[in-house]
C-alpha cells in the first residue's frame, strides 16, 4: 500500500484563494450592482463555511478520508481516550485479533499515562487529538491557540510513549485557516472518517451499529469515541468488532 500520510505542504493556499474570490465578489458588486454582488459573496463564503465544518473538506489542507485499497480492511479509529473504557477496549481488540489507533486528547494522556503506554504496548496506533479538546471553539482557535492545541498534546504524548504520533483528528472534525500550519510544522497528517454512527451521543447500540454499517467498504476509516457519558461505549466497540469478523472485514494500521 502506498504511504497515505501526507502532512500540508502549504499551509497557507487558502490565502490567495480567498483574495481572489473578494476581489472577484467586490468586482461584481460594482459591475452589476447587489443582485449578482450580493449572491455572489454568500456563495463564497458559504465554500469557506463548507471547508470549516466538512470533516472531509480539503479546502484548508489534505485530509484523509479513506485507505488507498481494495481489500475488505478498515482503519478502526477511537477518539477522547483515554479513558475508563480503555482498559476494556484494549481487551476486545486482543480477543479478535483487532487493531486500532487511539485519537488521546494530551491532558487526559497526561493524566492516566500508564493507559497511554498499554496501548502502545499492545500494538496499537496513538494520534493527537488536540491538547484539551476544546469542542465548542475548536473551529474558531486563533494561530497561536491552535498551535499550542496541535503541538502541546504532540509534547505530552512523546513524552509518555517516546514516540511521536504521525496523525491528527481535527476536534469534532472541524477545520480552519490556521489547522495546517501546525500539522506541516510537527509533519501530522489530518484523518477524518467515511463511516460513523454517532456514538458519543447516540445511546441506541443498534442504531449506531446500523449507521457504521452503511460506511463500511474497503479501506474505510471507522469514527469511534470512548468514554462518552452514555457509558455504552465498550458494548459498541464489541458489537462492531463481532459484526466486522462476521462481514470478512480485518482491521488495519497504515504505515506512516
Ligand atoms: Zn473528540
Amino acid at each position: 500500500m502506498d504511504t497515505p500520510h501526507r502532512p500540508p505542504r502549504r499551509p497557507h493556499a487558502w490565502l490567495p484563494l480567498l483574495l481572489l474570490s473578494q476581489g472577484l465578489v467586490a468586482w461584481a458588486w460594482w459591475r452589476w450592482g447587489w443582485p449578482l454582488g450580493l449572491p455572489l459573496m454568500f456563495a463564497t463564503h458559504a465554500v469557506c463555511w463548507w471547508g470549516v465544518l466538512a470533516p472531509n473538506s480539503a479546502l484548508y489542507g489534505p485530509v484523509l478520508s479513506r485507505l488507498p485499497t481494495g481489500a475488505r480492511e478498515v482503519w478502526l479509529t477511537i477518539d477522547d481516550g483515554p479513558s475508563g473504557d480503555t482498559a476494556a477496549i484494549l481487551d476486545l481488540l486482543d480477543a479478535h485479533g483487532a487493531k486500532a489507533t487511539f485519537f488521546l486528547v494530551g491532558d487526559r494522556a497526561q493524566a492516566r499515562p500508564d493507559l497511554v503506554r498499554e496501548i502502545a504496548r499492545r500494538g496499537h496506533g496513538i494520534g493527537n487529538h488536540s491538547r484539551t479538546h476544546p469542542q465548542a471553539w475548536f473551529w474558531a482557535l486563533g494561530p497561536r491557540r491552535m498551535r499550542a492545541e496541535v503541538e502541546g498534546c504532540q509534547r505530552q504524548l512523546a513524552a509518555i510513549t517516546g514516540a511521536t504520533p504521525r496523525w491528527f483528528r481535527a476536534v469534532v472534525g472541524h477545520a480552519n485557516p490556521f489547522v495546517s500550519a501546525p500539522l506541516r510544522d510537527e509533519g501530522l497528517a489530518r484523518v477524518a472518517w467515511g463511516a460513523r454512527g454517532f456514538d458519543a451521543v447516540d445511546v441506541d447500540v443498534a442504531r449506531v451499529l446500523g449507521k457504521i454499517e452503511r460506511g463500511l467498504a474497503p479501506g474505510a476509516i471507522v469514527l469511534l469515541h470512548e468514554g462518552a457519558a452514555h457509558g455504552r461505549n465498550v458494548e459498541m466497540v464489541a458489537k462492531l468488532l463481532q459484526r466486522l469478523d462476521a462481514l470478512g472485514y480485518r482491521t488495519v494500521l497504515p504505515r506512516p
